[in-house]
């Protein structure tokens, strides 16, 4: 008998072990995907609305449960009970409630009109046919709701699904599991298998899956990317962000800098959507710093005990590690820490950093060209809003950003010219949180979008199906026995439909009405 693994979870508030989750083996993974694409067959026969059931009852579940489940990813991850309930649990509840009630219409038959004259008697429609098993995987950093936001998507579109989520947060893989299960799904439908990520990315690719869903970072994406491709496994990647907030000189400079700390240090700072880059115009530079600055030494920072915290720990040593590293560079090349709020006394064992505003830095340091994930806001004087674009625009990343002003019209208008998936206005990140605005980024921050339509589209397959209107059509006019009549028809047919010269058209509309006349008879 092979030794079985254990994965041990800390909370990485206390350092103290908080349970431990069995590690399943690639055959387990191979045994799931197996009886799931057995079971999704009956579920793809389901009617969406029947499926919506088992979504509500997911949906009741949360809310019945709601505390316990914050409570759950906050002694696994790090984060406060309220980070937890509010960008997590309630946002779960409320995707269930969404995909239940829209999830009908969303995937229902598309009908489409025929595009031109010339196939007036084709019509067709377009169903959205489910992939079949759809792998999932999973990061630490919001690993209640990123999982279950993508297995409500599934399920509602007709699929199986085997999700994996991060080693670091298993203990919240448990719960997830227990709410889904109150779904009162077929058994085998949903799987949710703990694998260490380096095993997991080729055995799920081999495991017979037909879609991947990954969230996490950009070169684990790419490596999945390559390595889905041996097989053509279609990915949607949801990967990272080094985003920028705009503050324009006409900004409501209390709710700029309110909006700054909570976008930046909420989840300690491990948002993929997180506030990471500050541009402020030169104009209120100093009266917006004021504020940001004494907003940032108010955090309280600990361990959640009796809610009167505002910022968690980190999740990872790792993670720890990187931050410190940014900010190290940073104050090597000249940036200056202008305001800090240490963590509390009493958690020197949790993985706690300070919150940190950086001021003086420069295009080239590493917090400002790579994704930091970590309590840091570094924030650039910029002279005018097109600097502050073409800074924001400056990055191989771009899954979301914001821009601060009370003229809405600019608002707009600097947001259409953003480079990024997701632009708030006068807010941040928050919009992960909204079932029904698609998420995802350009350029490396991923392909693909997730939540949504959009979600539910990637979801599944367009499958058409092209009809005629009238029977009794014998033939269609291009079809064999190809003579100059059909090409003197065809050329009539283009004729007709293009030409600018009246009496051509005409004799084109002649030749072709002939021409459409053979589609009648039999040869
Ligand atoms: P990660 O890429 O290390 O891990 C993500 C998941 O992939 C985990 O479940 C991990 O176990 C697994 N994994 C790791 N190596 C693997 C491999 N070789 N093959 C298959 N799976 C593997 O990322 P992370 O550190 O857990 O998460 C942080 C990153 O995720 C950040 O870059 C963040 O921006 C990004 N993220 C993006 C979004 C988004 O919506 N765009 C959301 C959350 C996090």
């Amino acid at each position: 008998m092979p030794e079985t693994k254990e994965t041990i979870s800390i909370n990485p508030a206390t350092g103290e072990t908080i349970g431990s989750v069995k590690e399943n083996t690639i055959e387990e993974l191979s045994a799931a995907v197996l009886k799931a694409k057995l079971v999704q067959k009956e579920w793809a026969e389901i009617s969406i609305a029947d499926r919506a059931k088992h979504l509500i009852l997911i949906r009741n579940y949360i809310a019945v449960n709601a505390g316990r489940i914050a409570e759950v990813i906050s002694r696994d991850n790090g984060k406060t009970r309220i980070d937890a309930l509010s960008a997590e649990v309630i946002p779960a509840a409320m995707a269930a409630d969404y995909y239940a009630k829209k999830g009908i219409k969303i995937l229902a038959r598309k009908h489409l009109r025929p595009g031109n004259l010339a196939f007036a008697n084709k019509k067709s429609y377009v169903d959205r046919v489910p992939f079949g098993v759809v792998g999932i995987i999973s990061p630490w950093n919001y690993p209640f709701a990123i999982p279950i936001n993508e297995v409500l998507m599934a399920l509602i579109s007709g699929n199986a699904v085997v999700l994996k989520v991060a080693t670091q947060t298993q203990q919240v893989a448990k719960i997830l599991e227990e709410v889904v299960n109150a779904g009162k799904l077929p058994e085998g439908l949903f799987s949710i298998l703990n694998i260490p990520g380096p095993i997991a990315g080729d055995a799920f690719i081999e495991s017979g899956i037909s879609k991947l869903f990954f969230t996490g970072s950009v070169p684990v994406g790419k490596k999945l990317m390559a390595k889905a491709s041996e097989k053509l496994i279609p990915v949607s990647l949801e990967l990272g962000g080094n985003d920028a907030m705009i503050v324009c000189s006409d900004a409501d400079i209390y709710r700029a800098a309110t909006g700054a700390v909570w976008g930046g240090f909420s989840n300690c700072g491990q948002s993929c959507g997180g506030v990471e880059r500050i541009y402020v115009e030169a104009k209120i530079y100093d009266d917006y710093m004021k504020v940001l600055r004494e907003k940032t030494e108010k955090l309280r920072i600990g361990f959640d005990k009796n809610f009167n915290v505002d910022v968690g720990s980190l999740t990872t040593e790792l993670q720890l590690n990187t931050v410190k590293r940014h900010v190290q560079d940073a104050l090597s090349k000249g940036a200056i820490i202008t305001a800090k709020a240490d963590p509390q006394p009493g958690n020197e064992k949790g993985l706690f950093l300070p919150a940190v505003v950086l001021e003086n830095v420069a295009d080239d340091m590493i917090t400002m060209r790579e994704e930091t994930f970590g309590p840091v806001l570094a924030v650039q004087k910029v002279e005018d809003i097109n600097e502050a674009i073409a800074k924001t625009n400056d990055s191989n990343l771009g899954l979301t950003a914001s821009v601060w002003t009370r003229d809405r019209k600019k608002a707009h208008l600097i947001a259409s010219k953003i480079e990024a998936g997701a632009v708030s206005i006068n807010d941040h990140l928050m919009s992960h949180g909204l079932a029904e605005t698609p998420w995802g980024g350009f350029k490396q921050s991923g392909i693909g979008r997730t939540h949504s339509y959009i979600g539910l589209e990637e979801m599944t397959q367009p499958r058409v199906v092209v009809d005629d209107i009238m029977l009794g059509v014998r033939k269609d006019i291009w079809w064999h026995p190809h003579s100059k009549e059909i090409y003197d028809g065809l050329i009539g047919v283009i004729n007709f439909l293009y030409l600018q010269n009246m009496s051509k058209r005409v004799d084109g509309a002649i030749a072709a009405a002939k021409l459409f006349m053979r589609s009648f008879k039999a040869d």
